[in-house]
This record gives structure tokens, C-alpha cells and sequence, in this order.
């Protein structure tokens, strides 16, 4: 049980010329295990690729690069690179784009995951005194399980509450004096309202002091309102389950971007028009190859999720880069009224303003053959049973402030608090019921 700063020095502080030799010397190890895999095997050979005569990271760039539609297209134990009989477990994604895609684990898999995680809860202070909540799904969904075996594995008392059952959450809390919770953000601005609800202020009636946040995209604003309700440091953490889920990037407690574990995955930023790399800094779409994962690697992974890389060293003195808070998938993007809107322009401005409550949403419409775009948005409790004119008010400002970000002005409708559907997964920001949305 290590007792500093760090969960595993020996990696977390290695210099970036030391990452890119490890990277090489695992990236060639991987290669070599992929001739086990026909499906690898067939890549190659369709990429004229010879795996043995790789000698610098930039040879990886020679193979074609994968995404969902690569796994969504046969039976996922082709990319096996070990017999059957070593996987220990599956996991799949959420499915939010379609279909899921299945990732096969080996016992040693599983171990490097929760090493990864644990790395990761460790950075931001969780110890063997504290009591963990994990509010996220458990079940094929990798945010469960992933946070689990790390909390364990760091020696917390772990509360597998997985999600939903918003009074049992809280109960659970306050019974055993959780101090750590693991929760999609959306659903922890929810929460809020059932604590008000029940007359209780969680910085006054609860322990915690840490929140992971991840499994969907979320602005500044709202982490900062998370931190402000609850009292806490809320922390940023990505992954897909196609890394393994949790544990590819994370927050430290500078808080100015997340480390992606650079010794367990190769990371590249590409334009996702020209497939080509973006000078460093620019935002781009994310691209990784796991380094760590024996039982199913993954080379050149397209996310579709853009951020940009942040080239600056950090202040805690890990050289792991960092990348900015992902800014949504690049088929977030919609366009309408001829311009392209991402839903977390949409939510830096709400949650900027003064009297607008825990939930939105973006219904685009056809009206009379033209685009339309609603933003129906919760209003806070005080003001929904106050005065008419500030509503009228806030419904302008919103109105306004929108417009100068996004150069469309919207249709804004003030809803009463918690009467938009908030479901306990991720947040389905926008619903398009434009004619051509619907295929007509
Ligand atoms: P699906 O891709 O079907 O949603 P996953 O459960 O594997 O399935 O989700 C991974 C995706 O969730 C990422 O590719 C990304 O789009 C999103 N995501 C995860 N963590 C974050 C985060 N911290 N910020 C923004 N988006 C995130
Ligand atoms: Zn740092």
C-alpha cells in the first residue's frame, strides 16, 4: 500500500522521453500478440504492414485506423489474441450511437484496469479511510464494475449503490458517512433536488468531499455548481468501455485538464475530416491504442470524441499529457438555421445564469418547412413560485446570451423544476424532430 502521493510512482513520474520508450517497447509487444487475432492478422495483411519492422511510434501510423463500425462488424472474438478459455469477463458500451460493442477481458486485464483506476482515485486524495459510493451502473456498463475493484483494491469501504433510487442514495450517505461518489453529472445536479426536497443541504448533512464525474460530456459551469452544492472537489474522468471503460483520463488536483496514462495508451489527435494530425494544441478527435490489454487490443481507436491536448507540463509533476474536458462527440454537433451547435455551448450559457435550475434540454423542430430550435429549460424552485416578470425576465436573457453564442436565436420555455425527463444514464441533451430527423 503505497503511502506518498502517488499511487505508483515508478510510471506516474516518468519523464515524457521515458513514456515514449516504454510506449515503443509495449506497442511492439502488442503488435506481436495481434498475430494471434485473424482479424489482425487480415488487417495487416490488407495494410501491407509488417508488425516486425516497427522502430519508432510513427510506424503505427502505416495501419488504418478503427472505430465502432470496425467492432460492430462481426463476431467480437475475432480480435481475440488469446484463446477463449483466458477471458475472465465481458463488458459493452452504453449504446448511445447504436449498437454496442463488446470488449473481452483476461484476469490480467482486469487486474491492469483497476491498477489504472486505483492510480486515478488516488491522485485526487481517496485513502483506505474512505467511504466510496459508486452511483454509476454495475452490469455490462464499464463505469460500475471499473470503480469498484479500484476502491477495493485502495482498501475504501465501498457502497456498490449502482444508479437510480435517488433516496436511497442519500440515505445511503448520511447512514454510513460517505465521503467519495462516483456519478454521471447530470444526474448529480438532479440529486440536488431531491436533497432540497427533503429539506437537507448535502454540505451540512453529508461527509462528502470528493465527486467523480464522467460518462458524458459536461461543462465547467456545471462541475463548478456541483462543487459550490455539495461542498466538494468534483474531478473529471474519462474513458470508453473500448479502453477498458474509466481510467484513460483524469483530473489531478490541479484540475487543468485530464492525464491520459500515456505508459497503457498511445494517444493521437487527428482532424476527423482529413484523418490527419493536428499540430499539438489544437482540438482534434481522440485516437488511442491500448498498450496494457493482452486479451483484446485495440489499435488506432477513433472515439469520436474531440478535445485538445494541453502541451504544457503540469504543476504535479506528471508528464503524462493532459487533455482539455471533451467537448462532445464529433455527432453531437447538429446544425441548424445553417449553423453547427454543440449542446455544451448551449449548457455554458444556462448553467452561467442566475435562476436557471438542474436540467435542460434542445427539441429541434420543423416549423412552416424552417428549422426551429427550443430550449426547454428547468427554472430554480425560488423562482418558479416568484414573480411573473423575472420570469419573463430570465426567458429574455436566456434567449439573449444564447444568441450571442450560438448565432441562432431559440425558442426559450421555462419549465418547472423536475419536469423534464432525467433519466439515471446519460443525459440525452438534445431530441430532433426535424422532418428529415425522422427520415421524412
Ligand atoms: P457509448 O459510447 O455507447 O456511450 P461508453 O459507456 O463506452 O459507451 O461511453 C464512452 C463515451 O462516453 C466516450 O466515448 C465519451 O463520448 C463519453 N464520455 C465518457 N467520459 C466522459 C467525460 N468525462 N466527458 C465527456 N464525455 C465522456
Ligand atoms: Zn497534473
Amino acid at each position: 500500500m503505497p503511502e506518498g502521493e502517488f499511487w505508483n510512482p515508478e510510471v506516474e513520474l516518468l519523464s515524457g522521453e521515458e513514456i515514449r520508450s516504454l510506449q515503443l517497447r509495449r506497442l511492439r509487444a502488442v503488435l506481436e500478440r495481434c498475430g494471434n487475432s485473424p482479424f489482425y492478422r487480415e488487417w495487416f495483411r490488407e495494410a501491407g504492414f509488417d508488425p516486425a519492422r516497427v522502430s519508432s511510434l510513427d510506424d503505427l501510423r502505416a495501419l488504418p485506423f478503427m472505430d465502432k463500425e470496425t467492432l460492430r462488424g462481426g463476431d467480437p472474438r475475432r480480435f481475440l489474441t488469446v484463446p477463449l478459455e483466458e477471458v475472465v469477463r465481458l463488458h459493452s458500451s452504453s449504446g448511445t450511437t447504436g449498437q454496442a460493442t463488446v470488449v473481452f477481458h483476461t484476469a490480467r486485464d482486469i487486474d491492469a484496469w483497476t491498477e489504472l483506476v486505483a492510480r486515478c482515485m488516488y491522485m485526487t486524495g481517496v485513502r483506505r479511510s474512505d467511504v466510496f459510493q459508486n452511483m454509476m451502473g454495475y452490469g455490462l456498463f464499464t463505469g460500475g464494475l471499473g470503480f469498484h475493484y479500484a476502491a477495493e483494491r485502495i482498501g475504501a469501504l465501498v457502497i456498490p449503490a449502482g444508479s437510480g433510487n435517488s433516496k436511497r442514495q442519500i440515505q445511503l450517505m448520511r447512514d454510513f458517512g460517505t465521503t467519495v461518489i462516483h456519478v454521471i453529472p447530470s444526474y448529480a445536479l438532479y440529486l440536488l433536488d431531491v436533497f432540497r426536497e427533503l429539506g437537507l443541504d448535502p454540505r451540512r448533512d453529508t461527509s462528502l468531499r470528493i465527486a467523480f464525474i464522467g460518462a458524458e460530456p459536461h461543462t465547467e459551469s456545471l462541475r463548478r455548481r456541483l462543487e459550490e452544492a455539495y461542498g466538494i472537489k468534483a474531478y473529471n474522468s474519462y474513458g470508453l468501455s473500448e479502453m477498458s471503460g474509466p481510467g484513460v483520463a483524469f483530473e489531478c488536483p490541479f484540475q487543468e485538464g485530464m492525464h491520459v496514462w500515456e505508459d497503457s495508451f498511445i494517444l493521437e489527435v487527428i482532424d476527423p475530416e482529413t484523418l490527419e494530425p493536428v499540430p499539438e494544441g489544437e482540438e482534434g478527435e481522440l485516437v488511442f491504442t491500448t498498450l496494457h490489454r493482452e486479451g483484446m487490443p485495440l489499435l488506432r481507436y477513433r472515439t469520436h470524441d474531440l478535445a485538445r491536448v494541453f502541451p504544457e507540463p503540469c504543476r504535479c509533476g506528471r508528464a503524462h499529457r493532459r487533455i482539455s474536458r471533451i467537448k462532445g462527440r464529433t455527432d453531437d454537433m447538429f446544425i441548424v438555421k445553417g449553423v453547427n451547435v454543440f449542446p455544451m455551448q448551449v449548457e455554458r450559457v444556462l448553467l452561467g445564469i442566475l435562476g436557471v435550475g438542474s436540467n435542460y434540454r434542445i427539441v429541434l423542430e420543423t416549423v412552416d418547412n424552417r428549422d426551429e430550435m427550443r430550449v426547454q429549460v428547468e427554472v430554480s424552485g425560488d423562482l418558479w413560485h416568484g414573480e411573473v416578470k423575472e420570469l419573463s425576465q430570465l426567458r429574455r436573457r436566456i434567449a439573449q446570451e444564447l444568441r450571442n453564442e450560438i448565432l441562432v436565436t431559440p425558442v426559450v420555455e421555462l419549465v418547472e423544476p423536475g419536469s423534464l425527463p432525467a433519466g439515471e444514464g446519460k443525459a440525452v441533451r438534445v431530441v430532433d424532430m426535424r422532418d428529415h430527423a425522422r427520415g421524412e
